[in-house]
């Protein structure tokens, strides 16, 4: 590995956007003048016309790229920190490369992106719906949804494809529990359940679309496939029972005998028949630490079904069982298609029921020595993340089943805090953006440890079908995925063995992906499509997630700037020599 490459990588560990070094060259000090001086030029001095029909050229130092030596790694590295790489917009139409840079600019703006779920809401109410989704359909859902169907998406498939990128093809519906109006409980489930059900077949659509493509993923909301409320209750009875275990063992001893283990569940109020049902659930274990418990905690057990009776209805259990077998057709369904599922990560007070749904799946469909075919989130700027992935590596293994994990940041930041704040409960998210970071790059290098620890003990490369681990690095963050790139060469993972993959949003770090898949490492676009007003809560997070990460989203105008400065240069040399 070259010197250069070597401090970068050095660099570029456990920094802060603000402190990278991609960054800091464009930050100089004349660079956002300059930029402004290049845009008024480009919007004035040419007719858009003009520069929409011209065709970009590549420049020498493009034509040269790769351009460092050393392993693929070392080139992939340099070229995500080269400033002039092009690679991502070069063959984008100038009349688009205009429009993102419009969106982006509007995301910059906080007050706007503050204001937009009032603006949306409003509008909802009033015939204003109609001129504001007309607005959004021309430009932020252009930016970053692949269109109103997946039949729309099959074209941005095509084009993504043709540049070695995957998709993870999203259907954009998800509820919360502020969507559901209070009626009649018994109305309410039937309505529920229709929905559910709908969105089932819809997903049942995407996924035979996405299995155009081999090796695609689909992404999945289980808030879509049952009430966000039952999703609520049953996180915050998991959530007290897992606490109280937690309480009753001792540093001295992670297990629970199984009269302990009675004693810590008869301390919750209303669970039914505790003498009987629990030795039904531990079923003669003795020595229960968490990973046990948790499982022996699987709510489609009928002892644990007949414990929660009094916490959770007939009707509850009925919408669980539901739920579960929705989740379960879909992914038998893309299983059979070769298509991967990725469940979402959502609301912390949803979490630990969408948990235990990925962890039955996965138990079920990811049978160790074949591919695995479901995939559960890990929001890593909640403070619990690194200790539930590190249970969660520890159940895999004991149960015998391929755990498939999918890292992200989160992105329910803003909700998270407020809810927190008016609700008096302790903040969930890591109480900084560098605490945050460092929960997320602690993932990676967790993950390729276990990796490298499965092929030392085998003595053979891990590929998809031999390992137990698979995972998909979900992120915009330069520094990540340079760190990512650099662990994966140190813990000797090949490229190729697509145990580790790559994923960014679509109309999002293109560089990255377009970098990435120039190299050939697995990389793939999470492609939402829906109608305009489903996809309106993906829209203001990813407005949220631009404001907040103003100086990501002023990089990304940076590069748009400097493709249309560069096109404008070409196109005036080309006339003057015509
Ligand atoms: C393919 C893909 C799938 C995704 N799926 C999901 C999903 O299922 N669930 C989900 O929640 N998100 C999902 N996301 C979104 C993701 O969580 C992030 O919102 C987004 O990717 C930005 O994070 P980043 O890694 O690019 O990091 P950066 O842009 O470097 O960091 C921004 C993130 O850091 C965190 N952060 C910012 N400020 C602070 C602070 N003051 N204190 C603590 N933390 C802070 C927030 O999470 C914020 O989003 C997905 C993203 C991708 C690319």
């Amino acid at each position: 590995m070259s010197k250069s490459i070597l401090a970068l990588a050095k660099l570029t560990r456990f920094k802060t956007p603000s402190q990278s070094i991609l960054l800091s060259k464009r930050r100089s000090a004349g660079s956002k003048k300059k930029t402004y001086v290049i845009c008024t030029g480009i919007l004035t001095g040419m007719s858009l016309c003009s520069i929409a029909s011209f065709t970009p050229v590549l420049s020498e130092a493009e034509q040269e790229m790769p351009v460092a030596t050393g392993s693929i790694m070392d080139k992939v590295i340099s070229s995500l920190a080269d400033p002039n790489n092009r690679i991502a917009l070069r063959d984008k139409p100038t009349t688009s490369l205009i429009l993102s840079l419009l969106v982006y600019k509007a995301c910059s703006m906080k007050w706007l992106i503050d204001s937009a779920p009032s603006i949306f809401s409003y509008a909802s109410y009033t015939h204003l719906t109609k001129p504001i989704n007309f607005i959004i359909r021309h430009t932020v859902f252009n930016q970053f949804v692949g269109g109103e169907s997946s039949q729309d998406c099959q074209k941005t498939m095509s084009k993504l494809k043709d540049q070695g990128i995957g998709v993870i093809l999203a259907l954009s519906v998800e509820m919360d529990v502020g969507d559901v109006k209070e009626t009649n409980a018994s109305h309410q489930s039937i309505h529920m359940n229709q929905q559910a059900d709908f969105f089932m077949d819809a997903t049942k659509q995407c996924i035979l679309s996405a299995g155009t493509q081999p090796g695609n993923f689909i992404a999945l909301k289980i808030s879509a496939l049952t009430s966000p409320h039952l999703l609520q209750k049953v996180t915050g009875v998991l959530s007290k029972l897992y606490e109280s275990f937690g309480q009753h063992t001792s540093v001295s001893s992670h297990t629970l005998s199984q009269n302990q283990v009675c004693h810590v569940v008869a301390q919750h109020r209303g669970l039914v028949n505790v003498e009987e049902n629990v030795p039904e659930i531990i079923h003669n274990s003795n020595e229960i630490d968490i990973v046990d418990f948790k499982q022996m905690m699987l709510l489609h057990r009928p002892a644990v079904m007949s414990l929660l009776s009094n916490v959770l209805t007939e009707q509850d259990q009925e919408d669980w069982l539901r739920m579960l077998h929705r989740v379960d057709e879909i992914c038998s369904l893309a299983k059979s298609c070769g298509v991967k599922v990725l469940i979402d990560a959502e609301q912390t007070y949803l979490q630990l029921a969408i948990d235990q749904a990925a962890s039955v799946m996965e138990q079920k469909h990811n049978q160790l020595g074949s591919r695995p075919t479901v995939f559960n989130t890990y929001q890593m700027y909640t403070k619990t993340a690194l200790p539930k992935l590190k249970l969660d590596l520890v159940t895999a293994e004991r149960y015998k089943y391929g755990l498939g994990v999918k890292l992200v940041r989160g992105a329910y930041m803003v909700q998270e805090r407020a809810r927190a704040a008016e609700l008096g409960y302790s903040d969930p998210i890591q109480n900084t953006i560098n605490d945050t970071h460092e929960s997320y790059h602690s993932a990676i290098l967790l993950l390729l440890k276990a990796l490298e620890v499965t092929q030392q003990r085998t003595g053979i490369p891990v590929t998809e079908e031999t390992s137990p681990l698979s995972f998909v690095i979900a992120s915009h963050n330069h520094e990540s995925v340079m760190y990512a790139c650099n662990e994966l060469q140190h813990h000797h993972i090949s490229l190729d063995s697509g145990v580790v993959s790559f994923g960014q949003l679509y109309g999002m770090a293109d560089k990255i992906s377009y970098t990435l898949s120039q190299f050939g490492l697995p990389v793939y676009k999470y492609l939402p499509y829906g109608e305009v007003k489903q996809v309106i809560p993906y829209l203001i997070r990813r407005g949220q997630e631009n404001a907040a990460m103003i100086e990501r989203t002023q990089l990304e105008c940076e590069l748009i700037f400097d493709e249309l400065k560069y096109r404008f240069q070409q196109n005036n040399t080309r006339q003057m020599k015509e």
